[in-house]
């Protein structure tokens, strides 16, 4: 596979894993030995992903801050990557709302199917409830004391605290600036040096990535069940495939428009990353990638991208919000629960902070559905019902939303980066798949 770039390798690795997974599942037996022999390689891929970023993100993240010399303009890049951030979510939940209130995909569903689906993934879908329970406890300037960790060693031994992470480092670097240079020298020699082993790092498991996508795409087809019973659902999948398809539109014209750079030129760098989202339904998994795309391929410098791509896989989440936004209409369309003006105003304000809020692994928008739902006052039962309707397409629209979610962090890298003079030409030195256009 050698002189293939590196998202035709992918390609070809997700299509033999679809194709594999089918041939599997066809005969008994053969959907065990897939997991028993497969599903390891997918898994093992994921954690070293996993594995390294923590370790990217502060090595990275200081590097970025202490080549800045000047502090104000990492106040500047923080503000206009929040600013753009939401503005890039509220265009996703409209784009959603809208589609939904013309497709209407919810009326369309019959009673039998709304039976037969709330039936079969009832159970599931309560856990997803349970889930969102212990979310809303907390009171509204919770997120900001839950960014602020009180031991560093604890933040850093769970990816769930990205956030945490990121503030201690943002600290550290600043004080990095706020020494003397002398006095910081031997320090940034030493956190260079890192940065290039752990991109080394990236580059040695990504050459796994091929094989590893296969692995996962072959288990996730044998355990997918019941096609049928996807086909039912196909409006409103196809609703959020649509919307989330306007999305890549909006942000290929966003990078065209603002920095110049040809869609090709985009697409080239980031579709990896890209793939790599879709085969692991996991931001925080295909972080690592998503910032040495940014950074080698896009000709994002290590000061923007450093900031934006770590916060953007934590709080900015477009393909998720839209998905919000158009299941919740759904829902509420298939269950005969009327929505005012009103409710879709609170659908806009609460899937933002829903998407926010959700952790940048599988199946997470799922359960910060709940909390939009709740917030449009959908009785209890109903939302349970809901809930167990959209659950069959969930795995399918996760991996696609996730694409979104990390195409938007590339894209607002971008924007940031070109607004503050740090967008330079790809680092070519660093290529091993030629981007040729
Ligand atoms: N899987 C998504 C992500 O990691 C979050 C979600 O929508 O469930 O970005």
């Amino acid at each position: 596979m050698g002189k293939l770039a590196l998202h035709w390798q992918i390609l070809i690795g997700m299509v033999l894993g679809v194709v594999f997974g089918t041939i599997m599942s066809s005969f008994n037996g053969g959907d065990q030995i897939v997991r028993d022999w497969v599903a390891p390689i997918g898994k093992i891929f994921i954690n070293l992903l996993k594995l390294i970023a923590i370790p990217l993100i502060i090595v990275s993240l200081i590097k970025g801050i202490s080549d800045l010399k000047d502090i104000s303009k990492f106040a500047t890049i923080g503000g206009r990557t929040a600013l753009i951030y939401v503005m890039t979510t509220v265009i996703a939940i409209s784009i959603g709302l809208l589609l939904v209130n013309i497709i209407q995909p919810g009326n369309g569903i019959s009673a039998e199917t709304l039976e037969q689906l709330s039936s079969a993934y009832s159970e599931k879908a309560s856990s997803k409830v349970t889930a969102a329970q212990s979310q809303q406890t907390k009171g509204p300037l919770q997120f900001i004391v839950d960014m602020v960790p009180d031991n560093f060693f604890a933040a850093a031994s769970s990816n769930g605290n990205m956030l945490q992470v990121i503030f201690f480092t943002i600290m550290f670097g600043i004080s990095m600036l706020l020494i003397r240079e002398d006095q910081s020298k031997p320090l940034k020699a030493v956190f260079d040096g890192l940065n290039d082993v752990i991109l080394k790092m990236v580059d040695l498991i990504m050459l796994i990535a091929p094989y590893a996508v296969f692995a996962l795409l072959a288990s996730l087809v044998v355990e997918t069940s019941d096609p049928e019973l996807l086909i039912a659902l196909a409006w409103y999948s196809l609703t959020v495939i649509v919307g989330l398809s306007l999305m890549v539109v909006i942000y290929l014209m966003a990078v065209k428009l603002i920095t110049g750079k040809s869609p090709g030129f985009f697409l080239n760098g980031i579709s990896p990353a890209q793939l790599l989202a879709f085969s692991t339904s996991s931001s925080a998994a295909t972080l690592p990638v998503t910032m040495e795309r940014v950074e080698e391929h896009l000709g994002v410098e290590k000061e923007v991208a450093s900031f934006v791509c770590p916060v953007g896989a934590t709080i900015n989440m477009d393909g998720t919000s839209l998905y919000q936004a158009v299941a919740a209409v759904f829902i509420c369309q298939a269950l005969d629960y009327d929505l005012t003006f009103g409710n879709q105003l609170t659908i806009i304000l609460t899937a933002t902070l829903a998407s926010i809020g959700s952790a940048a692994v599988p199946g997470a928008g799922m359960v910060m559905l709940v909390i939009v739902l709740e917030a449009i006052e959908l009785p209890a039962d109903k939302l349970a019902i809901g809930l167990a309707l959209i659950f069959s397409v969930d795995r399918i629209l996760d991996m696609c939303r996730t694409v979104i979610n990390v195409t938007g962090d590339a894209t607002v890298s971008m924007i940031v980066a070109k607004s503050v003079g740090k967008l330079g030409d790809p680092d070519v030195k660093n290529w091993d798949d030629n981007y040729k256009e």
